[in-house]
């Protein structure tokens, strides 16, 4: 189909782009990878005005890693951030999803700032995102500000960015040795958004865990963290009772949407299963990443 009607601006630099998304505010979308984009303006489900191209702003691109973090820039490419040593080394969790990250020609165009400014319950980025507690750095016309991840996804495809903000840059934190990490979903093949999917992160002390993250996509509007069976596993040594225990706290007071991919209670049940397998191969790969 073809796009709809819309004027076009490339601006060079966040600067201009932020004076542009001043001027237009709700009229104006930003173009990325137009991979999520693209399809809402050819389907009539995006109706901007005006479209900002930040494409041409170099400044947004690239990995970095300085000070316990690893920073990077919302126009890298999500299959940059896949072949980046930086992100291997540093920051497990999102290595492992970036490959489930539809196929390699959609992360060659998609980035990490479009993946999560777009905010898709169902993707995983948002819930690696949400479970390492990442860091999103926005650009407005009165400065920069930070959002914590806990503060950032507000609802179905809906961020706490301003409409005279952009996202110029995502901090994750570097894990510690010996970090278990795990990304586990199910699709109906690869490359399709996840019916269920779950980041899990384990840190250990002496045998024990001593920092549990978990966070669910496709179970809510929103990524959720399993707060519970984080709070269960923290200073517990790993056993499959104690997974068994925290897929069941995990999943006790979640209600996941029903569509044509699965019903509430079927989701429930992949969330449960989801957790046991995280944290087993979160708790077997943080052996070999002391
Ligand atoms: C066939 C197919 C399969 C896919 N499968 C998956 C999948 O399994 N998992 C998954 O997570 N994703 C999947 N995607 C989506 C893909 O990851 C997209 O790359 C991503 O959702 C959007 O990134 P983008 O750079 O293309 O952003 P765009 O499509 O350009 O933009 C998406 C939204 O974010 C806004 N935006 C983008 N960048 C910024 C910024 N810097 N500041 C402010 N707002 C911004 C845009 O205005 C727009 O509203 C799939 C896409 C396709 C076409």
């Amino acid at each position: 189909m073809k796009l709809p009607r819309f004027e076009y601006e490339a601006p060079e630099t966040v600067a201009e782009a932020v004076e542009l998304l001043a001027e237009h505010l709700d009229e104006a979308s930003v173009l990325a990878g137009g991979q999520s984009l693209i399809p809402l303006l050819a389907l009539r489900l995006a109706r901007p005005a005006v479209l900002i191209d930040i494409n041409g702003i170099a400044e947004l691109s690239g990995v970095s890693a300085a000070d316990g973090w690893v920073a990077i820039g919302a126009m890298t490419r999500e299959y940059v951030a896949e072949e980046s040593g930086i992100v291997t080394d540093t920051v497990p969790l999102l290595a492992a999803a970036l490959p489930l990250v539809g196929h390699e020609a959609i992360r060659s165009r998609g980035t990490i700032g479009g993946s999560l400014a777009h905010a898709d319950p169902a993707a995983e980025l948002p819930a690696v995102a949400l479970a390492l507690d990442a860091e999103f750095v926005v650009c407005g016309p009165s400065g920069e500000r930070v959002v914590p991840a806990a503060e950032w996804f507000e609802g179905y495809l809906t961020t706490s960015r301003r409409p005279d903000e952009l996202l110029v840059q995502v901090r994750f934190p570097a894990a510690g040795r010996g970090t278990g990490i795990s990304f586990q979903e199910v699709a109906r093949r690869h490359g399709d958004f996840a019916i269920v999917g779950l980041a899990a992160s384990l840190g250990f002390s002496d045998g024990a865990i001593s920092d549990a993250r978990l966070a669910f996509a496709g179970i809510s509007d929103v990524p959720v963290r399993a707060v519970h069976a984080e709070d269960l596993l923290a200073g517990e040594r790993p056993s499959a009772g104690l997974f068994e225990e925290a897929a069941r706290r995990a999943t006790d007071d979640i209600d996941p949407p029903a569509d044509t991919h699965g019903s509430s209670d079927y989701r429930k049940k992949v969330a449960a299963a989801l957790v046991r397998r995280g944290l087993r191969a979160a708790a077997d790969n943080a052996y070999e990443r002391q």
